[in-house]
């Protein structure tokens, strides 16, 4: 840091300035998580120079004996991990890894189904304005009115439509999934399971979800969620499956340039942090931190989406008091609590307004929050929900009182 700081003094202050914001701020945005200092070192290291473009043993360019060494440890880390014998580190982000097997399993115009976005889907899973909308043809799934998902429906529309692929994983989804139906039903209509684990891999490591991995014909992630690595996705199958459908070449050359090796080098230290026995605490850590919040908030008249969580999230229902998640986010941003607005099912708000927020407990509990921790956590917001021009000096003062308890990055 004192090298940018010396070249570039606007630059470092920003970076400076996020830095003390992620100390000062209770981070509940599900999707983020907060590194090791080795992640963060492997990043910033001189294998940010190298083009590696190929595979180890087989490159397009020379000098790549190290690297070689570099990706081999992040996937055979990775198989070991998640228990298979496929793994492609190379995704620059989720999104690449789900392109990746759309385009190995489909030809554009055929027919797959994701879950609805306005349910907890992900924009890759066929949102019209992304290409797995516009290149093929989704059919939506959703959840029921209690928020679970509905699996007879699935398999009715499954029947009716005949899709190449199932696609199962979602963004804003507590509950667990059930692999095993997702796969009996792809297998009654002749189509590719394919799993996005990007939010929940981390239990899945730590043996806090069912795995995808022997359900999923092919499953996707992102490394920098649950996971608690680097911005980057993953692709993880059977050798077998992963030759007959050349997913390698699907990657690269079919969608990316070359591999961002300094990345997967943070990869390889996430994969062995996930190995070591304390990651399986993590993961304990973030599902009693997740019931401890979302009871916080139950008990104090907050409503939650299928009235309660399974895993590391949870949305918050706001459409009967009133409000909206836009404002609740702006809100709880004064008050140094960061979430994002999140469209509820058959929400009536629009994406840009919502009636819901989304809350995580991955960075929380990295940071070492507790059960009693997440306790205060859940007053500060009900503070904030309840009156937050009366409240947000109180509420404050809590969020200080724990990133005091807690420092991080010193
Ligand atoms: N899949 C799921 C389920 C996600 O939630 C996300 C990101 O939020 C992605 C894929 C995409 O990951 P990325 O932002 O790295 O492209």
């Amino acid at each position: 840091f004192s090298e940018v700081q010396n070249y570039d003094p606007d630059l470092a202050k920003a970076m400076a300035d996020e830095t003390q914001r992620q100390r000062d701020n209770i981070e509940l945005i599900a999707s983020e998580n907060l590194v090791s200092k080795a992640v963060m070192a492997a990043m910033g290291s001189t294998l940010t120079n190298k083009y590696a473009e190929g595979y180890p043993g087989k490159r397009y360019y020379g000098g790549c004996e190290h690297v070689d060494v570099v990706e081999d440890l992040a996937r055979d880390r990775a198989m070991k991990l998640f228990g298979c014998t496929y793994a492609n580190v190379q995704p620059h982000s989720g999104a690449q890894a789900n392109m990746t097997v759309f385009f190995a399993l489909m030809q554009p115009g055929d027919t797959f189904m994701g879950m609805n976005l306005d349910h907890g889907g992900h924009l890759t899973h066929g949102s019209p304005v992304n290409f797995s909308g516009k290149y093929f043809n989704c059919v939506p799934y959703g959840v029921n009115s209690d928020g679970y998902i509905d699996y007879d429906e699935v398999e009715r529309i499954a029947k009716e439509c005949k899709p190449k692929l199932i696609v199962a994983g979602a963004s804003a989804y507590a509950r667990k999934i059930d692999f095993k139906r997702f796969r009996e039903i792809a297998d009654e209509v002749g189509a590719y399971l394919m799993v996005d684990m990007a939010h929940i891999a981390g239990l899945v490591a730590a043996g806090y979800h069912e795995s995808p991995i022997p359900y999923a014909h092919v499953t996707t992630t992102t490394t920098h969620k649950t996971l608690r690595g680097p911005r980057g996705g993953m692709i993880l199958s059977s050798k077998e499956f992963a030759e007959e459908h050349k997913l390698n070449k699907a990657l690269f050359p079919g969608i990316q340039g070359g591999p961002l090796m300094h990345v997967i080098a943070a990869k390889a230290v996430c994969f062995k942090e996930a190995l070591d026995p304390a990651f399986k605490e993590y993961g304990k850590n973030i599902i009693d931190n997740a019931q401890a919040l979302a009871n916080g908030l139950i008990k104090r008249g907050i409503k939650i989406v299928s009235g309660g969580t399974d895993n590391h999230l949870m949305l918050v229902d706001l459409a009967d008091k009133g409000l909206t998640g836009k404002e609740v986010e702006k809100w709880l941003d004064a008050a140094h609590i960061t979430c994002n607005k999140n469209t509820i099912p058959d929400d009536p708000q629009s994406p840009f307004v919502t009636s819901g927020i989304r809350l995580g407990t991955a960075a929380v509990s990295t940071r070492g929050f507790n059960t009693d921790d997440m306790d205060k956590v859940a007053e500060a917001i009900a503070l904030i929900i309840d009156d937050h021009e009366a409240n947000t000096e109180k509420a404050t003062a809590i969020v200080k009182s724990l990133t005091d308890k807690y420092p991080l990055y010193e």
